[in-house]
């Protein structure tokens, strides 16, 4: 699940890291692409719509921001509306009963099975309302069998129907958490909602989880709101992980219901269900670890010192210079180097001016990996190239070259080094 989200939205990310500078250009063709990316991977429409607008208002107008190349700036945008998206944080189940609701094959049954297992507790017993399916109660039944689970057996088919067996089993007691698996039916159909508000105003249950089949696309939309305009839906399943669906319908239905996603499940077997963690997901959608650590470097305050030895490249420039903007002098950096007071003049001429510092570090970060580890090979077509994803002249970089050359030469000065 997400994995093609998650390729397409590095697809756009690797394009924008040529640039330096986040301009109106590109931040529109950034959102279009998110936009496309999103819907393919069946978020429903106005979901789609609100967050690029978000995007659009949170980036719109801004340019470099301090320490942020555009593509972070991005992707940690999206990273935030995502988290919005698909909650903050992990979500535990209340205590007391679980109602499970939902379309028919969207997995209820076996997701009862795997909560019931998951839990963890003593004495949990399953209940089937599926009265029009023998053949779901008798697959709950079976699942509890084989996994040493307690289930309901307290009725009979030719006299009972949901409600009557709700009535009986919610009058159990000594019970650590009772699952109720609800009937379901292919499509919405109002009869099947009627029977599962009368269950529920009986069970009055702390848990009332809507099951969702992350293959079920765009049409989770309708679903989701269909089932949450019946009852008060208090937590999420996503089931069907391990296909390859896209992850949209996950994302509309939390969407639509404003419940935490509990678990996700990812295949047939009793054990194929997981905690679900937000931050994980939208990990794995923006494949951002290093991403999001280096952004949240970015806006700390706490200073680290640098090492400024011989391995100084423009990646410790980079680090250097990103430093500088967060401080409003930079008296901060002859107090963290040791022997670089007698420098100071020469050092704050090269990084006093803020906007200067936003365009080096446009500079730095159009370079690849090998220029910045040696800046020697950038010749006037490399130069040429990065002058037009930071979005200056190639005096500029001559410039921050000379800069660069002086910090080095200081830095031999001070280490006895020979400038290399
Ligand atoms: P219900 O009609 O909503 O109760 O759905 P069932 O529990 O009967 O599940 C329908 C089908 O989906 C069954 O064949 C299950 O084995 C299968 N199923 C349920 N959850 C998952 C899952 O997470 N992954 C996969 N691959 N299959 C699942």
């Amino acid at each position: 699940m997400f994995d093609n989200l998650a390729k397409k939205i590095s697809q756009i990310f690797d394009n924008l890291k040529s640039h330096g500078v986040l301009t109106q250009d590109i931040l529109d063709k950034s959102i279009k692409e998110i936009r496309i990316t999103l819907l393919e991977a069946d978020v429903a429409l106005p979901i789609v719509k609100e967050l690029s607008a978000e995007l659009f208002n949170k980036l719109s107008g801004e340019h470099v921001s301090i320490g942020m190349s555009p593509w972070q700036m991005i992707s940690k945008c999206m990273n935030d509306e995502l988290i919005k998206f698909l909650g903050t944080s992990r979500q535990e189940l209340k205590k007391g009963d679980i109602l499970l609701c939902g379309l028919q094959g969207t997995g209820k049954t076996t997701t009862a099975a795997k909560i019931a297992k998951i839990i963890n507790k003593q004495n949990v017993l399953l209940v089937s309302l599926d009265t029009h399916r023998p053949a779901a109660i008798d697959q709950l039944r079976k699942l509890a069998k084989t996994n040493g689970l307690k289930f309901f057996e307290d009725f009979d088919l030719q006299n009972d129907n949901a409600v009557s067996i709700a009535k009986r089993a919610s009058n159990l007691s000594g019970y650590d958490c009772i699952i109720y698996d609800s009937a379901g039916r292919s499509d919405v159909d109002t009869s099947m909602l009627q029977e599962l508000k009368t269950v529920y105003d009986i069970i009055r249950s702390a848990n009332t989880i809507f099951v969702v089949d992350s293959m079920a696309g765009q049409s989770a939309l309708k679903t989701a709101r269909a089932f949450a305009d019946t009852v008060d839906i208090t937590g999420l399943v996503m089931t069907k992980t391990d296909g390859d669906s896209k992850g949209g319908a996950l994302i509309s239905a939390k969407y639509i219901t404003n419940a935490p996603v509990l678990y996700i499940c990812n295949g047939e077997k009793i054990n194929d269900i997981e905690i679900f963690d937000p931050q994980k997901i939208a990990s794995r959608i923006l494949d951002n670890h290093d991403v999001l650590s280096s952004i949240s470097d970015a806006f700390s305050e706490d200073i680290t010192p640098i090492a400024l030895d011989e391995n100084f490249t423009f990646n410790s420039m980079e680090k250097y210079l990103l430093q500088a903007t967060k401080i409003k002098n930079i008296t901060w950096l002859f107090g963290i180097i040791p022997g670089l007071k007698k420098f100071k003049e020469e050092i704050s001429n090269a990084v006093s001016d803020k906007s200067i510092i936003k365009r080096d570090i446009a500079i730095i970060r159009s370079m690849t990996k090998k220029e910045r580890c040696n800046y020697k090979i950038l010749n006037a077509s490399r130069k040429k190239r990065i002058a037009s994803g930071a979005g200056c002249q190639v005096s500029d970089i001559n410039k921050l070259i000379k800069q660069y050359e002086q910090i080095k030469m200081m830095i031999c000065k001070m280490h006895g080094y020979t400038s290399k």
